[in-house]
């Protein structure tokens, strides 16, 4: 049974070659892995961790390449369900200069949103140690039961748990909605990163104060906001700072905050109380999740660019 688990969307992202257009600019795209989740599941296991995917794509041409991928990259693929009724999702992406992205998803409706609750094995969650989640697998039903079905598992077994929002709001039929699930998940969460462009989104507030007590008040026991290149900022509620970005030459950011989430799990396994850790012990951690971000950002597409130990390692 792998250690770490990872629930949600895994699909095709097709990347514009050009770089730097819109969607409607861009001649042509190239077949990329895709999924926030399931990057994070590649990341973990790049990083050495005994890793698995929890989720759905079609039985289809695109379904064998994701469950292929995941397990070249070691990812355990035994809760990866090939779907008969509908077709492995696809999102056309193109990322601008800025950093913003343009992207169109297919998935009217896609296999990520059939994963059904019965089809959730809570035994196979009970007995992992991390448990990663994410939002974009709550804006339809049944993958919102199967993945609240899922949380409920890991949470009453003896993971960490661990949700990056992700906000997608295209994938929602109202962005009320789409606020409504996003907080329903975050009491089960201990480990809780948000990216400042999602910040304003999920907590109204543009300032940090109010949010962060919000979200800390709820049981979550370390909150990381990413920055971008500028880095990022953490609170556990008795320490908190800020840590600064590296400075790169970036090739695609696409993929950049998953690298961090899975860097800063691996590093967080060794300390049993994340409330107790002092800045001497979350600067290194947010150091060195920075620079899997930061390293994220040197290649084309995801995967690839998700680093291992020792690029890591020579890159700081
Ligand atoms: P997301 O990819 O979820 O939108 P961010 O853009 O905040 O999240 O990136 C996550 C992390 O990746 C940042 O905290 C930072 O460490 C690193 N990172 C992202 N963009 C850059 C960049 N342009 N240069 C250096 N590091 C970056």
């Amino acid at each position: 049974m792998p250690e770490a688990l990872c629930i949600g969307e895994l699909l095709i992202d097709f990347v514009s070659t050009t770089p730097d257009v819109t969607l409607a600019e861009a001649p042509g795209f190239v077949k990329a892995p895709g999924g926030a989740p399931a990057n994070v599941a590649v990341g973990l296991a790049k990083l050495g961790v005994d890793a698995g995917f929890i989720g759905k794509v079609g039985a289809d041409a695109f379904g064998d390449f994701l469950r292929e991928t995941l397990q070249q990259n070691s990812v355990d693929t035994a809760h990866l369900i090939a779907g008969e009724t509908s077709r492995t999702t696809l999102a056309f992406v193109a990322t601008r200069s800025d950093g913003m992205k343009d992207i169109t998803f297919y998935r009217h409706p896609g296999a990520d949103i059939q994963l059904s609750p019965d089809e959730i094995d809570r035994r196979y969650i009970q007995s992992a140690e991390l448990f990663h989640y994410g939002s974009v697998s709550l804006s339809h039903s049944p993958s919102r039961e199967a993945t609240i079905a899922a949380i409920r598992a890991a949470k009453a077994g003896r993971a960490r748990l661990s949700y990056d929002p992700n906000v997608r709001l295209m994938l929602w039929d109202d962005a009320a909605d789409a606020k409504r699930w996003i907080w329903e998940v975050m009491p089960y969460a201990d480990v809780v990163k948000i990216s400042d462009e999602e910040w304003e989104f999920v907590t109204g507030d543009v300032d940090l104060k109010q949010g962060i007590k919000r979200i800390l008040e709820l049981g979550v026991k370390l909150l990381v906001v990413t920055l971008g290149e500028r880095g990022c900022y953490y609170t556990n509620g008795f320490a908190d700072g800020f840590v600064d970005g590296f400075i790169v030459n970036v090739v695609d950011t696409l993929g950049a905050g998953d690298a961090f989430v899975a860097a800063m799990l691996t590093q967080l396994r060794q300390y049993m109380d994340l409330t107790a850790l002092e800045r001497d012990q979350l600067d290194p951690i947010m150091r060195y999740a920075n620079a899997a971000g930061a390293l994220a950002t040197q290649k084309v597409g995801v995967i690839p660019s998700l680093p291992t130990p020792s690029e890591i390692d020579s890159f700081l």
